[in-house]
């Protein structure tokens, strides 16, 4: 029998529905029968026990007058007595026909009263003669009023069954009942917690797809359609690294071969420059010096591919130390003072504290804030200010590099933070690979602080990062 988590929706619910739909029939039923049953006692009460009841009454009732007659007829004789208990016996003998008629079954009990009767109204004799004697009709009496007893004590019998059958009734009635509601409710909130368990794990999948992270394995945790949506996601998320691998591994390789020749062509460039092989003029110089320019950018270009693709195999290998925010806020804005000169852009520091000391991978913190002022530097206009500032608060050392460029729109904050993603409007006029907000991402996710971006469309952007002051257990 395959097991529950492996049946597919539409079975989970049919079996459901199912148990549900026959507990509420077999209730039903089972009420319906017990009406049924209920209604036959209660029309056996009237048609039965009632009747015999009342016919019982009105022989016993002919009977007590016979017997009244008998004294009367033995006190002051006269055939009027006579007249009256002929006419009861007669009538007496009507009702106890018809009630046997309808009531076979005591024709045991009353044989000798029916016979007795017979014998003592033989139409042959005179009546006055074979009047029935006193004891006789008293022993008539006797039997029926016994057979009253006995036809009450059977009425009672059947009216406290019908009383139990209704009140088992009522019980399986309110259990079947009760059950339907548990059973409806409860397996209405199994079903949609398994279903909504099964859901959030692809949901949570795919939105870690979205934010750029590598993509993980979600869990299968069902048989049916979602598990098998899981399964799917799953195989996609091993393509997806799988691809990713191997362009993190090509870029790797290429970055390697690209290396040495590069270097070689530096040094050479170096070397012409510094006319160690014959003096050069003033034009050679300065086409010389675009080429160091231009081989320095590539260098810097290779070193953060060869990043990213450390990064992604895992090998961000971080050395904690104590460490001071404000001297590597410095240090970055001394490193990128002459590109700033370039154009003509104020860098200001806006930190009050002398120090703020916190427990980071120094080279990485600052290879952030190089980022950062570095990209606030590149995109502001010429005449433009970049001021960082810092401050320690709630555990935590908070940096943030404000510019005068030209803003982010909302719709893009989350994207540029993507590897290789350039904004679609900066990538005809301005340099860039994408991979600066990626690395520092990484670098500060791993720090286990926080990056994030206030800006708008022309009013310059502010980029922010957090880092805890301490990092336990490193
Ligand atoms: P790169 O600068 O090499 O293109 P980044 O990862 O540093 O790569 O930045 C990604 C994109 O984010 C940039 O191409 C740009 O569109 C946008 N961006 C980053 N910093 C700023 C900034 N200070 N002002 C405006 N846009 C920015």
């Amino acid at each position: 029998m395959p097991k529950i988590r492996n049946l597919n929706i539409a079975t989970k619910l049919s079996v459901w529905a199912c148990t549900l739909i026959v507990i509420f029939f077999a209730t039903t039923a089972y009420l319906f029968q017990q009406v049924r049953q209920d209604a036959e006692v209660s029309s056996r009460i009237v048609s039965v026990n009632h009747d015999l009841d009342s016919a019982i009454q009105r022989m016993l009732e002919r009977l007590y007058s016979v017997q009244d007659n008998i004294r009367r007829y033995k006190l002051i004789g006269g055939d009027e007595a006579v007249g009256y208990i002929v006419e009861d016996l007669t009538r007496f003998g009507e009702i106890l026909n018809k009630t046997l008629e309808k009531h076979p079954e005591y024709a045991d009990e009353w044989q000798s009263l029916s016979l007795e009767y017979e014998i003592t109204l033989d139409p042959s004799e005179t009546p006055g003669d074979s009047l029935t004697p006193d004891e006789t009709v008293r022993e008539w009496s006797d039997i029926l009023e016994q057979s009253l007893l006995d036809n009450v004590a059977d009425m009672e019998m059947s009216l406290t069954k019908l009383h139990e059958a209704g009140r088992h009734a009522a019980d399986i009635g309110l259990y079947g009942l009760i059950l339907c509601l548990v059973l409806g409710v409860g397996g209405s909130l199994v079903l949609a917690y398994f279903l909504k368990r099964s859901l959030t794990e692809v949901y949570r999948g795919i939105r870690e797809l979205g934010t750029g992270a590598s993509p993980r394995d979600v869990r299968v945790l069902s048989g049916d359609e979602l598990g098998e949506l899981a399964l799917a996601f799953n195989a996609m998320a091993a393509r997806l690294r799988r691809e990713e691998k191997m362009r993190s591994d090509f870029i790797a390789m290429l970055s390697h071969e690209i290396r040495t020749p590069l270097t070689s062509v530096r040094e050479a460039v170096d070397l012409v420059g510094s006319g160690t092989f014959g003096e050069i003029n003033e034009k050679q110089k300065r086409f010389l010096s675009i080429a160091e320019k231009e081989s320095i950018r590539l260098s810097e270009l290779l070193a953060r591919l060869l990043t990213v693709s450390r990064m992604e195999s895992g090998e961000l290998d971080l050395k904690y130390q104590e460490t001071d925010g404000t001297k590597l806020v410095q240090s970055s804005l001394e490193r990128l003072g002459p590109a700033a000169q370039a154009k003509k852009i104020e860098l200001e520091s806006k930190i009050t504290d002398s120090s703020l000391p916190l427990r980071a991978d120094p080279g990485h913190v600052q290879q952030v804030l190089m980022n950062l002022i570095g990209n606030a530097i590149k995109f502001s206009p010429e005449g433009g200010t970049v001021s960082v500032k810092a401050n320690s608060a709630d555990g935590k050392v908070v940096f943030c590099i404000r510019d005068t460029g030209p803003g982010i729109p909302q719709n893009e904050h989350e994207r540029i933070f993507h590897k290789y993603y350039r904004e679609p409007h900066v990538r005809e006029s301005v340099d860039g690979a994408g991979l600066g907000l990626a690395i520092s991402k990484r670098i500060v996710d791993a720090h286990g602080g926080r990056i994030w971006l206030d800006s708008e469309t022309g009013r310059g952007s502010i980029f922010c990062f957090s880092l805890p002051i301490k990092k336990d257990n490193r």
